[in-house]
């Protein structure tokens, strides 16, 4: 994991803001898979004014690492979360009377808290502008709590041909001017990575960041175009070479056979490390500056690559399934395309067995 990308990022992220807009770096899911506190302390260095996750136990975790500054916990919160955001000293999410009562009950010191309209990602917040009103006024005149942010969510930022984050754009502004001026010394906030690229009017006072933070594409695209910088490098190594004859088979339930004489790796990464099954036979790993297609059933704990009969490779060989070597990139994009889903949710499903380092 390369901290100067993240850094980096978040520079850049800064650069595209509208004037004044602050940047919020999200790292819930573990700095999604990248190591929450490493990266939270990186994008700080970049100029992140915030941090978000998703959970009370993720703010908690960002403190015992000694991570200072505002947290938001954006996430539903139940009543033992509540409290143990507060301890974190970290802002929460409200949408409905229930939750500001609980969390009035909970209060030793102010609460800070941040009202969710959802104006269209049918997930949490109220969708009833009046009701966030309401809820806006009580928690204002409430004591011991301090209204501190206004937010919403955007469901299609991430394509650009969807006409739905100008209809959520609209209802959002619609709410935040229906409140005068009182909304001024509120942070006001609604744009993911892929809305802060889209549209600088979706930036008002803060952005909230994630994916584009750590360099990977919110479009699914190649990060460089963006100016993104991945930071995340997925390696193992070669750990035994054979040579097999044609007919011979590796792996589970013999899903790959050689057609001709040829050389197999064998390399100690598996689905146990999140590098999922369904690429069995469906994507290719760097060795020997090379792309080499992965043969076979993806196990648990191995994977086989064709090294073709003359090869070089020994035992010991850096292989690399995300990032570069020598003139040759894989792309967690590239990754998430053959499995059929988005670059997160590789990033997230790396397992807690594969070894973090930082540098
Ligand atoms: C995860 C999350 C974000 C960050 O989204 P990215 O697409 O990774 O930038 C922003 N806001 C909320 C509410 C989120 O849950």
């Amino acid at each position: 994991m390369r901290l100067d990308a993240v850094r980096l990022n978040c520079e850049r992220l800064r650069l595209l803001l509208l004037d004044g807009a602050q940047l919020c770096a999200v790292v819930k899911a573990d700095g999604y898979g990248h190591g929450a506190a490493e990266c939270a302390r990186a994008a700080q260095e970049g100029g992140a004014a915030w941090l978000a996750v998703a959970t009370a136990g993720e703010a908690a975790e960002l403190r015992r690492e000694g991570i200072g500054g505002r947290v938001l916990v954006m996430g539903a919160l139940t009543a033992a979360d509540t409290r143990m955001a507060l301890d974190a000293d970290a802002d929460v999410v409200i949408w409905d009377r229930r939750f500001l009562d609980s969390i009035r009950a909970d209060a030793g010191h102010a609460v800070r808290v941040h009202v969710k309209l959802d104006t269209g990602m049918g997930r949490l917040g109220t969708k009833d502008s009046d009701e966030a009103r309401a809820l806006f006024e009580q928690a204002d005149s409430a004591p011991g709590v301090e209204l501190a942010g206004l937010m919403t969510h955007f469901a299609t930022a991430d394509d650009p041909a969807d006409p739905h984050l100008g209809m959520q754009l609209d209802r959002f502004n619609a709410f935040v001017d229906q409140l005068g001026g009182r909304a001024d010394d509120l942070v006001v906030h609604a744009a993911n990575s892929a809305a802060t690229f889209r549209d600088r009017a979706c930036h008002f006072d803060m952005v909230r960041c994630g994916v584009a933070i750590y360099g990977l594409d919110p479009f699914g695209e190649d990060p460089r175009l963006r100016g993104l910088d991945p930071a995340l490098a997925l390696e193992s190594y070669v750990a035994a070479v054979k040579r097999f004859e044609a007919g011979e088979s590796a792996g589970y339930g013999r899903r790959w056979t050689a057609a001709e004489p040829t050389c197999v790796g064998a390399i100690p990464i598996g689905y146990g490390d999140g590098w999922r099954r369904a690429l069995s036979n469906h994507c290719d790993v760097l060795v020997g500056g090379r792309r080499r297609p992965l043969v076979g059933t993806v196990s648990m704990d191995n994977v086989t690559v064709d090294l073709g009969p003359d090869t070089e490779v020994e035992p010991g060989d850096a292989a690399v399934l995300i990032g570069a070597q020598g003139e040759e990139r894989i792309l967690c994009e590239e990754v998430a395309g053959r499995l059929d889903t988005i670059n997160y949710e590789v990033v997230c499903g790396l397992s807690p067995r594969v070894v973090r380092r930082h540098e």
